[in-house]
């Protein structure tokens, strides 16, 4: 096909084999099963209860079971052919299910779908005693099923409206009525982040447990593969399970402003405080890491060795039991304690073994670069706004999840202290109060009023070529990317700053599009648990996994496999800019947009959503990681104001995007709503032009959020190029007209724009 061809022309020509239409195919509906298989995590199994036998008699429990939820609300939502919810996972079995029971289930949830209900929002219904006595009569096995919904631009709370974390009084009364009538009890899950887990854990009476998560269109029919056995769950805890909502430390101020959220927490988010903390350690229920199978697994030969750069570990993984299956092993590291607060453990590798039969064994080899121990010193203690390692002894833990053993033979000594990297002071809290400490004391922080950097735009004019040029032109090597800029006027950079008219079936907007100089109108489409288009359209996709259940595989490999189906499928719709993924911190549960971010922890989210990357832009679709930076809130999303301190957000907020920027360079990037310490992201200089292109290199072009609000000239001079849905031509006119915006800088963005462009197919 000529470039751009799907852009300019729209084809329906399918990808498949035999001409063959690709998107919401068989094979990609396949890949999103077993991925939710795979992100399945089992907390518990008493006695071995799962898997069942499939000629089990099963009493099925909760209107969860048709009240299924794929995956979250807003912009994260797919269109689907179907969704397999549990009841029909169940039957696609042929389970013995007691159908009376279920049925009554149905008609309940049928109804309120009818009268308008949102799917996961349903309470619990009433239980009939004498359906309970039939249910007994029928078996001695219940499954007691649990949803919970949540989407984009509001949060969950936990109060006498709204119950999201804790069970609602309806669902404690069904579960104290199942728990009491059966002698085996076995719990589903399907949520989308953390939710309490303590009211099975600490009971006798539920034998077994499954985080099912929200698994996509075909999530039902993989609840199914693990409950019988056709799939041995190998899915591990992102995130950690505390038995209070009040236990994570960010509970207590998430609700305190709709304007502000002040982390005081500083780094000590998810199990770097739970670990750390006094006492918190106690009140984790599932530690971070954490998840069982139905085989055991041996590690042994574990050795760890350095080159002076990197630290090497290596071990065996022995397949022990009776079912073939896999295991992840988590490295962690300890650094000294010194002047800096430092969390217990620090995870810096992990690796995920093949499917192992019993008796199998495999040897997994992982490394990490000494400098990634270091800390980022934002007060001066040891050399100021430099990642720095202390003197003394680093320690290495190998194991299966954050509570793995120490392994005693290897420790990594330092005699003085070492500056890794020196950076610069960017984004400064204004107002922060206090910061947490490693044993759990707060230190004062003093309000500042810091000068804000700028930075000179760098952009070199060239010569207007003297005849016309189009973009294609440039793809052929005939002229300067310069060249071809120097001749647009002012009128068309304002065009190459913002959004453009949908066309086919796109409904987020397009990039270009000036006919003129033959710049074509790429597509965007909305992610990330599957392409995302409008209903009205009548085009199906696949929905996978949402991604903190890609992230619980802890499998890169398939988490770039679904990548690269998804820009298939983007491919085929003719869309070329894939805005996915999206990797905030699961800072609070009760983020209304949890279950599209990856974890707590921004090693595995750095991880996953380069992996991501990196299986989208293989097929030459760009990926846009979003939303830059600190958007683990969204009441009043694009005007809260999220304080936090330079290390935490270096440690903890921006290191995931620097990890996947550094090793998967997406082509786009997407700033968050929110403002950062006084300064809104897609006009943070700071952020964008300092750390993001600064320190880590970034070349792709950065777009707004959509429908952020109306000051472009001041994110263009951030460094922002684009601006969604819409440019703010006028204000930008204006800017320019006035001089405080000037047309290299408006030129240094529409080259960005216009690299990305070149380099779609
Ligand atoms: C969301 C983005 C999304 C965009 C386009 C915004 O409201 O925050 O994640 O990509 O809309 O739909």
């Amino acid at each position: 096909m000529e470039k751009w061809a799907r852009a300019n022309y729209q084809p329906c020509l399918p990808l498949g084999d035999n001409n063959s239409r690709i998107t919401g195919c068989e094979k990609h509906r396949m890949l999103s099963r077993r991925a939710a298989t795979e992100g399945t995590v089992l907390l518990k199994n008493n006695g071995s209860l799962l898997p069942l036998r499939k000629d089990k008699k099963l009493a099925v429990f909760g209107k969860a079971q048709f009240d299924y939820v794929k995956g979250g609300g807003g912009s994260g939502d797919v269109t689907v052919e179907y969704v397999k919810n549990i009841y029909d996972g169940l039957k696609e079995k042929n389970a013995d299910v007691f159908e009376e029971l279920s049925m009554y289930y149905k008609t309940y949830v049928d109804g309120e779908f009818k009268k308008g209900a949102e799917i996961g929002r349903l309470e619990e219904c009433e239980l009939p005693a004498e359906l309970i006595e039939k249910a007994q009569a029928f078996t001695d096995t219940a499954i007691i099923t649990i949803s919970r919904f949540s989407s984009e631009d509001w949060d969950r709370k936990n109060d006498g409206e709204d119950v999201y974390f804790y069970l609602s009084d309806a669902e404690k009364k069904m579960v104290d009525k199942v728990c009491a009538g059966f002698a085996n009890v076995i719990v589903l899950l399907n949520v989308g982040a953390m939710t309490d887990t303590s009211w099975f854990a600490n009971n006798d009476k539920v034998d077994a447990a499954v985080l099912i998560w929200q698994g996509g269109m075909e999530g039902g029919a993989a609840a199914a593969d693990v409950l019988f056995g056709d799939a041995n769950p190998s899915g591990k805890l992102v995130d950690t399970c505390a038995a209070a909502f009040e236990d994570y430390p960010s509970s207590e101020g998430f609700h305190e402003s709709k304007d502000y959220v002040k982390y005081t927490e500083d780094i000590f988010v998810g199990y770097r405080y739970f670990e750390t903390i006094p006492g918190a350690a106690e009140r984790v229920v599932y530690p971070f890491g954490y998840g069982l199978s139905y085989t055991s697994f041996d590690l042994s030969d574990i050795s760890v060795c350095d080159n002076g750069e990197r630290i090497f570990v290596s071990l065996s993984v022995k397949n022990t039991g009776k079912r073939a299956g896999k295991e992840v092993v988590q490295v962690y590291y300890s650094a000294p304690r010194g002047k800096l607060s430092k969390p217990a453990r620090e995870l810096c590798a992990f690796a995920k073994t093949r499917e192992l039969n019993p008796g199998e064994a495999q040897t997994l080899i992982m490394s990490f670069a000494i400098k990634d121990m270091a800390s980022y010193d934002d007060t001066g203690a040891v050399c100021k706004s430099a990642y720095v390692m202390e003197k003394g002894t680093y320690n290495i833990y190998v194991g299966t999840s954050v509570r793995a053993e120490k392994f005693g033979d290897y420790e990594y000594i330092l005699e003085n202290d070492r500056v890794v990297e020196q950076l610069t002071e960017y984004c400064v809290p204004e107002n922060l109060g206090k910061r947490m400490l490693e044993d759990g004391n707060y230190a004062a922080v003093a309000d500042t009023n810091p000068v804000r950097k700028t930075f000179e735009c760098d952009y070199t004019p060239a010569e207007k070529p003297s005849e016309e040029y189009k973009l294609i032109d440039v793809a052929n090597g005939k002229i300067t990317i310069e060249e071809f800029i120097a001749q647009l006027d002012n009128e068309d950079l304002l065009i190459l700053a913002g959004g453009q008219p949908n066309t086919g079936i796109a409904n987020t907007f397009g990039i270009g599009n000036i006919p003129k100089y033959g710049i074509p109108s790429i597509m965007t489409a909305d992610g990330p648990a599957g392409v995302r288009i409008n209903k009205a359209c009548g085009v199906n996709t696949t929905a996978f996994p949402v991604a903190t259940m890609l992230a619980c595989t802890w499998n890169t490999e398939l988490v770039s496999e679904i990548g690269r189906a998804g820009a298939l499928e983007m491919k085929e719709n003719n869309l070329g800019v894939w805005l996915t993924p999206a990797l905030n911190i699961h800072r609070s549960p009760l983020c209304g947009r949890n279950f599209e971010y990856y974890s707590e922890d921004p090693f595995v989210a750095g991880k996953m959503a380069a992996a991501m990357v990196n299986g989208i832009q293989s097929q030459n679709i760009a990926a846009t990681p979003k939303h830059f930076a600190c958007n683990n809130k969204e009441t009043n999303r694009a005007h809260s104001n999220s304080i936090v301190s330079e290390r935490a957000l270096r440690e903890i907020y921006l290191k995931g995007f620097e990890i996947c920027v550094k090793e998967s360079s997406p082509k786009v990037l997407m700033t968050s709503y929110n403002i950062i310490n006084n300064v809104r992201s897609a006009e943070n200089a700071e952020l964008i032009t300092g750390i993001l292109r600064g320190e880590w290199n970034f070349k792709g072009m950065i777009t707004s959020d959509w429908w952020e609000r109306d000051k472009q000239s001041l994110e263009i001079k951030a460094g922002n190029d684009f601006h969604m849905n819409l440019a703010s031509i006028n204000e930008m006119r204006t800017a320019l007209d006035e001089g405080t915006l000037t047309r290299n800088e408006l030129c240094a963005c529409a080259k960005r724009v216009l690299e990305m462009i070149l380099w779609i197919e």
